[in-house]
């Protein structure tokens, strides 16, 4: 287990699509490691999730976790870690919702990306075996930025006026408690 250094903006392979990965893979050393080289990684840069190009690995896995005491995230129901491989989103309500994003491999910088607000994952778990889950509002906003890592997009990509797009000290100057806007980062 360890902390691994993260990908930014300008690094090709943030911008592959990443491979997915046999149910083999799925139960070997290699991928247990990795996954937890990827939780150890979100823990220390108190981020809500991360896929594995992020710090390097261009396959389809990605993590996320919001914990029960997230000072960050005071307004959102507690997400439990699980872990996605090989996921598709498929849009359950195609009503769109806008978030102000950030992410961990583009520092220092936050946007207003509109998504749809409902969503259904298919994925494998951890054990290789099929599973889906629904979410709508923040988590359905938290699932698209994530998994849009593994097929090479990044949140500024859908910005659509970027006029939306701030560092985060004047996001928190001008923007923050604004109504109707909220904030999210991964
Ligand atoms: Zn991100």
């Amino acid at each position: 287990m360890a902390v691994r250094p993260l990908l930014t903006i300008g690094n090709p392979v943030l911008r592959q699509v990443a491979r997915p990965l046999t149910r083999d893979e799925i139960l070997s050393a290699e991928v247990r490691t990795l996954i937890d080289d990827m939780i150890d990684t979100m823990h220390h840069e108190e981020g809500i999730g991360i896929a594995a190009p992020q710090i390097g690995e261009s396959v389809q896995l990605a993590v996320m976790e919001i914990a029960v005491d997230s000072e960050r995230y005071p307004d959102t129901n507690p997400f439990e870690m699980a872990v996605f491989v090989n996921p598709r989103v498929s849009v359950l309500d195609a009503a769109e919702q806008g978030y102000w994003e950030g992410c961990l491999s583009v520092p220092g910088l936050r946007g207003l990306v509109h998504r749809p607000r409902g969503v259904r994952v298919d994925y494998l778990n951890l054990h290789g075996d099929p599973a889906s889950i629904v979410a709508d509002g923040f988590m359905a906003t938290v699932f698209q930025h994530e998994l849009d890592h593994l097929g090479g997009v990044l949140f500024i990509d859908r910005i659509r006026d970027t006029r939306m797009l701030a560092t985060t000290d004047n996001y928190v100057r001008f923007w923050l408690n604004r109504p109707g806007e909220q904030r999210t980062s991964e």
